[in-house]
């Protein structure tokens, strides 16, 4: 296993300052702003990021500029084989990528080995490059002559991450970007950054070259700059639903193209005929993993008819059960929340829930450890919409339940939502479950599946508010995002036949 300059962030015990990464090189900010990185379950600070100046990401920006020639003229098969050791190295220090998670998001060990092993499976997708850029042929289309596509990089293009899933959701963009051919600049979460220059690290000591992949650290200055930069020719970006229409908005008016994807309320359905035991186990793990702080954590229980009141006792009993606690204790299976912030912000809505006439069956304020961002599970029943609790993304451990009599009730409520990220069935039935994939306006859809992030060789996006822009994220989808199509018309006749026409050309 190869030694790195980062070690692993738990065992240092100074506040360390956390820079960019520019031209293979960490490269102090200019700007004399930066922001506080928190170990999220001792609340207390760990590193102060620098904020990018516009000057700091044009810094980067001409990097990647001037790395571009080279790395698009780099051989698919070289290319590969460079993304081949990145998905060597990446794999060697998946735990300790897992670490610096744990240390910076808060989630449990366990869960950001699995946020590193999704990650991975779309750099092991992007090895496979060579056959994801393979254009069409045809021969003698016309008398004489070949027609060929071929798709080619858009040149430098930029990610710009959210706090959750501080090393997939980057890897969900630059694999792809800089396996096509692209040179990238990441724009990650000022909350948890230290990921990204590990993983900067590993790129350059898999051979990637210098300029290829840059970080730039921030806050709105930074995605500014980003999105107005004029040497950028495509932006992703995954957050929230407001900032991801902004993002969108003002990138492609830049003349950018721009995939924003948003953020979500799913709902997972129940239906009378389902094993309530298996349902409930479902929205436990996918209500409370990773502290509710996922864009497909289910957040609202649709029990629809006599499903329901057996599906909230099943639900209730196993709630005190999940252990919350420090991330890097074997035994927790739940972690704090981002900041101390949000914390308030997600229990505020337990406080409101009777007023907004919803029943608090399990109450999570004070049943979790007080130092740290910590806040235990809870558990709302007969949540409406039009109320926050409903309409909002808490985006914590917050769980809802919502009553129907009927199917159609469910996909209705399902249908009429402004986010359409993910959803689920959970039934017996294959008939309903076939209809309800017919039936429902959500880009992933799960069947007796509560987190159906698709594998890395199908695309992840939502509809509606949870995605802005025409082209999902990753898989074959992400290869289209990063290029762009290029149509081949040849011909090598013989100079004897040539002849002035001014017709248009017709095939013949
Ligand atoms: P966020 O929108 O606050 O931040 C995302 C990024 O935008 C960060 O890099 C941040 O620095 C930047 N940003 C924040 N405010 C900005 C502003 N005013 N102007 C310009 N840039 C700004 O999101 P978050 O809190 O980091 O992440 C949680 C959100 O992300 C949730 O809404 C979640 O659903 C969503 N999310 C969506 C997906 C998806 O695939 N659809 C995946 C993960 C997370």
């Amino acid at each position: 296993m190869t030694e790195l300059a980062t070690p692993p962030i738990e065992q240092e015990q100074e506040v360390k300052r956390i820079s960019h990464w520019i031209g293979g090189h960490t490269v102090e900010g200019t700007s004399g702003r930066s922001g506080p990185v928190y170990n999220p379950a001792a609340g207390r600070q760990t590193g102060a990021v620098d904020f990018a100046s516009p000057e700091d990401v044009d810094r980067a920006v001409q990097a990647a500029k001037a790395a571009f020639p080279a790395w698009r003229a780099t051989s698919l098969s070289k290319r590969s084989a460079i993304l081949f050791r990145v998905r060597e190295l990446v794999h060697d220090h998946k735990d300790d990528i897992a670490r610096i998670l744990t240390a910076e998001h808060g989630k449990v060990f366990s869960d950001a080995q699995g946020e590193v092993a999704r990650g991975l499976e779309v750099i092991e997708y992007c090895c496979g490059v060579p056959e994801l850029l393979k254009g069409g042929y045809s021969e003698q289309a016309s008398t004489g002559i070949d027609v060929y596509s071929i798709r080619q990089p858009l040149g430098v293009v930029a990610g710009i991450t959210p706090f959750n899933f501080p090393a997939m959701v980057p890897m969900w963009m630059w694999a792809p970007a800089i396996s096509c051919g692209n040179t990238f600049v990441l724009k990650p979460s000022e909350k948890d950054p230290s990921a990204s220059i590990f993983t900067a690290q590993l790129l350059r000591e898999a051979g990637v070259p210098d300029g290829v992949f840059n970080v730039v650290h921030g806050d709105k200055v930074a995605v500014d700059a980003v999105l107005e930069h004029p040497d950028i020719a495509a932006v992703s970006f995954v957050g929230s639903t407001p900032i991801a229409k902004y993002v969108y908005e003002t990138a492609t008016r830049s003349h950018k193209r721009c995939q924003a994807l948003g953020g979500a309320k799913n709902h997972m359905i129940v239906l009378p005929d389902a094993d309530i035991d298996m349902a409930a186990d479902a929205a436990v793990s996918a209500g409370y993993g990773s502290a509710g702080e996922r864009c497909m954590a289910v957040s609202m229980v649709v029990a629809v008819g006599h499903a329901a009141d057996e599906l909230v006792d099943a639900i209730k009993e196993r709630i005190p059960k999940v252990k919350v606690g420090d991330g890097m204790d074997a035994s927790s299976e739940m972690g704090p929340l981002i900041t101390g912030e949000h914390r308030d912000k997600v229990a505020g809505y337990v406080e409101r829930a009777p007023d907004e006439g919803a029943t608090v069956v399990v109450d999570g304020r004070g049943g979790a450890p007080d130092e740290g961002f910590f806040l235990a599970p809870s558990l709302l029943d007969n949540v409406k919409p039009g109320t926050k609790a409903y309409d909002d993304e808490i985006f914590g451990p917050v769980l809802g339940i919502t009553r129907v009599d009927t199917y159609d009730e469910a996909v209705r409520l399902v249908n009429e939502n402004p986010y359409g990220n993910g959803t689920a069935i959970f039934t017996r039935d294959g008939g309903v479950a076939r209809q309800f994939q017919f039936d429902v306006q959500a880009g992933m859809v799960g069947v007796n599946v509560p987190i159906p992030v698709p594998v890395a060789y199908y695309s992840f996006g939502g509809w509606k508010n949870s995605l802005f822009g025409d082209l999902h994220i990753y898989g074959p989808e992400g290869i289209d995002f990063y290029t762009r199509g290029k149509v081949v018309t040849s011909r090598w006749p013989d100079p004897a036949t040539s002849k002035v026409d001014l017709g248009f050309p017709q095939t013949r």
